[in-house]
């Protein structure tokens, strides 16, 4: 079987063996139920899916470094790096925006949360997110080595596309020591795909456990906020994305969606597009032909600040909380929340619930109580695995524009159905 195909049954059995221990242990008590939860979800299926994040989360940086820098390396000309980056930034705030649009139309039309009995118990301590002129000062790095281990990937990026232009400027030394990045990036990305194969397993066991301690009790009153979250995240990852890759790069975007299958349960499974990153880097340039000078700098960037599933949440919650709370929204507050979850999203780190931290930003913007995000951070973690799905599918929809716009795609890739199968 092809290994996309394990990875999906890996999914499929998680989320049953999941619900059968969820169930297992609320309604059988002694040692049947203290068996499963504390041995089987907390212990076994927790080190597997623990051990297998570790191992993705741990290509991450040398990854991202390496790889940036023999694509910077490899670009002819400084200009075409300049343009890029303007691309896909542009890209990047544009699909956002139009993200967090269509959830604020969809909230505003279904109204989920009209006549919503507000809990008043709720509680919520809401995190102060940075300035954004703290986080534009915190993209230069001080330290190349304390960037790398707290892992700041856009430190990173920058530190290595100069590094990158400092080798095509120096020579002989620089050609020789790029050679030596470019068999490091080769084995890096062995390494890429080792973590691969074991993926049907991780991917298993990371499911299992979250659907093993998932509370669906909290669903009832929140389910058509749930759904409609939901629904916007298939509308946008179905129908916006596929327009965009025709419209802007007249891509077709069957073999972009099939291909994709794989970096989506990946994200999904883990809820963070940070520790993606090497799947997404590695489908989107074997399997959809985007050259690695793009790649390795659209990809680290995108799981970085562009998370188009996480301002879809944001939109919907933001309505959600104001019609629970009974508060009205003007014209400029919806403007306002549109601008404010579009730059949010910069320099926030593609983790797990960050998206929430940065929904209390959006809040406090438009004067809406921030204690309201505890309404559904109950339900959060599902919507989450969804929402990062979306997120990487965007990042990898703007490398697959940006490489076309430039003349870096390979089209026989992106259309050859071979490599939807090999890995
Ligand atoms: N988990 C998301 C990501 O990694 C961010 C979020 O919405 O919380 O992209």
């Amino acid at each position: 079987h092809s290994l996309t195909i394990q990875i999906l049954a890996g999914m499929g059995i998680g989320v049953v063996v999941g619900l059968l221990c969820s169930l297992i242990v609320n309604r059988t008590g002694g040692f049947v139920g203290d068996f499963t939860s504390d041995y089987l979800v907390e212990g076994l299926f927790n080190l597997l899916g623990q051990a297998f994040l570790a191992l993705l989360r741990v290509l991450v940086v040398p990854l991202v470094f390496v790889s940036l820098v023999c694509g910077t390396a490899a670009l002819d000309d400084v200009r075409k790096l300049g343009r890029i980056g303007v691309r896909t930034v542009g890209l990047y705030l544009m699909t956002t925006a139009i993200a967090i649009t269509l959830a604020l139309i969809a909230a505003i039309i279904v109204g989920p949360g009209k006549g919503f009995g507000l809990a008043t118990d709720v509680s919520f301590e809401a995190a102060t997110p940075p300035s954004l002129v703290d986080v534009l000062i915190g993209i230069f790095p001080k330290n190349v080595i304390a960037a790398m281990s707290q892992g700041n990937m856009l430190q990173i990026i920058v530190f290595a596309v100069l590094f990158g232009l400092a080798l095509t400027l120096s020579g002989k030394p620089g050609k020789r020591l790029l050679a030596i990045f470019e068999d490091m990036n080769e084995v890096i990305m062995t390494l890429v795909w080792i973590v691969m194969k074991l993926a049907p397993y991780g991917v298993f066991a990371l499911i299992a456990r979250t659907f093993a301690t998932q509370g669906f009790d909290a669903f009832g009153p929140l389910i058509k906020y749930f759904v409609l979250v939901l629904g916007v995240l298939f509308l946008h990852a179905l129908v916006t994305y596929p327009l965009l890759l025709k419209g802007f790069s007249g891509l077709n975007p069957g073999p972009f969606l099939k291909k994709l299958r794989e970096v989506q349960i990946f994200a999904f499974s883990t809820a963070s597009s940070n520790a993606t990153i090497p799947i997404t880097l590695k489908t989107v340039e074997e399997k959809l032909g985007v050259k690695n000078s793009v790649a390795s700098f659209t990809v680290p960037l995108g799981a970085t600040i562009n998370m188009d599933g996480t301002a879809i949440m944001q939109g919907v919650a933001t309505v959600f909380i104001a019609q629970a709370y009974s508060m009205g929204l003007g014209v400029t507050d919806y403007l306002m929340v549109i601008m404010t979850a579009t730059l949010a999203s910069i320099g926030t780190a593609g983790v797990p619930g960050v998206g929430l931290i940065m929904l209390s930003m959006v809040l406090t913007q438009v004067g809406l109580p921030v204690e309201g995000i505890g309404l559904i951070i109950g339900i959060d973690r599902l919507l989450d695995m969804v929402r990062t799905a979306v997120n990487v599918t965007g990042d990898s929809t703007v490398s697959c524009i940006v490489a076309k716009g430039e003349g870096e795609l390979d089209e026989r890739v992106y259309n050859d159905k071979e490599s939807v199968q090999e890995t």
